[in-house]
């Protein structure tokens, strides 16, 4: 079968490999679909050390062609995710209180263990969270990264129906996170943005405010016209809308980091002290955050923006993404040889 494989050199060489043997637990995917992520991105680049010679690929949907012994989660034709939370020890503190993503010895597809961009791949029965009906392979590999991470991240805000959630950073998560936000948990809410054109989509997406971060000061709108969120998501990676964020806060708010900046934010400590302010992260989702992701986009309630493309196109995929050129999510389709 054909696979993904991360080079010495830093490119990505589609190679011919043959998988062991499944073992206790497992089953073997014949892969649909992987989406390419700015993850796979740095784990080819060597930024998270060296990965030479592992199978790319956090985001892809596959159906089941054979179980090994004791699997009794999924049988032969179910179709299951290969997600970045690819397994977890299942009996850690963290394992055993819904805060399995956080587990010490979590094993990351793509990453530290061979993951889905191939036409095979073998997961842990368990941990590989099937996909309902009526939800199609290329949107679902979009759901079980970005959907599920912005999923999650909007639970997190703890935002109530009605309530106000202003959203920072409007692209390929950022779009999500709004419909998430809007079409499931039936808040209000703002879309702040550097790019008119990403604003100009979120208000067709149903963003009730958007706000040109580069032009007006967000905060001080929110205030004004809300007065203040009730909760944000922070999706953008500059520091500018982290603190943008604090100060955008009613008392009682929530901001949920999800965006990596590479810098600290200098946190005004007396607003959170006396306006009792939270700032949180949140780290993709567990299985159940996946099912639940899953379901509201089979439902129609979330359509993440995917564009098919083959195998042999992954290293022009990933200039393009260097490039900044990709809208919606490239996603690898097996299907079509
Ligand atoms: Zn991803
Ligand atoms: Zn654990």
């Amino acid at each position: 079968m054909k696979a993904a494989v991360v080079n010495k050199d830093h490119s990505v060489d589609v190679v011919e490999k043959t998988l062991r043997a499944l073992e206790h637990g497992e089953a073997l995917l014949q892969m649909e679909c992987c989406g390419v992520c700015h993850t796979d991105l740095h784990v080819k680049n060597g930024d998270f050390g060296d990965k030479t010679g592992v199978i790319l690929g956090h985001e892809g949907i596959g159906i089941v062609k054979k179980i090994g012994p004791g699997v009794t989660a999924l049988k032969v034709g179910d179709r299951a995710s290969v997600a970045w939370f690819f397994k977890g020890c299942g009996h850690c503190e963290y394992c055993t209180t819904g805060n399995e993503t956080l587990c010490r010895q979590v094993v990351n597809a793509g990453y530290t263990a061979d993951g889905g961009m191939a036409e095979e791949c073998i997961v842990s029965a368990d941990y590989a969270v099937k996909v309902p009906d009526g939800l199609e392979s290329a949107a679902a590999s979009s759901v079980t990264c970005a959907g599920v991470t912005t999923y999650k991240a909007v639970k997190v805000s703890g935002i109530q129906p009605g309530k106000w959630i202003a959203i920072y950073g409007l692209g390929g998560l950022g779009n999500l996170a709004l419909q998430y936000a809007k079409n499931v948990f039936n808040a209000k809410v703002i879309a702040i943005d550097v790019n008119d054109l990403q604003l100009e989509f979120a208000a067709e997406m149903g963003a009730d405010l958007t706000i040109n971060m580069l032009k007006d000061d967000a905060a001080k709108i929110i205030q004004e016209k809300v007065g203040g969120a009730h909760a944000a998501v922070v999706t953008a990676t500059a520091k500018s809308a982290f603190n943008s964020a604090v100060d955008a806060m009613r008392a009682g708010g929530r901001i949920v980091a999800v965006g990596l900046p590479p810098e600290s934010m200098s946190l005004n400590i007396p607003r959170l002290v006396l306006d009792g302010i939270q700032v949180v992260g949140s780290l993709v989702g567990t299985r159940e955050d996946l099912a639940e992701a899953f379901q509201f986009a089979a439902e129609g309630k979330v359509v993440p923006k995917v564009t098919k493309r083959p195998l042999g196109d992954i290293n022009a995929i990933f200039r393009e993404m260097e490039q900044g050129k990709i809208k919606g999510r490239m996603v690898i389709d097996f299907t079509h040889k």
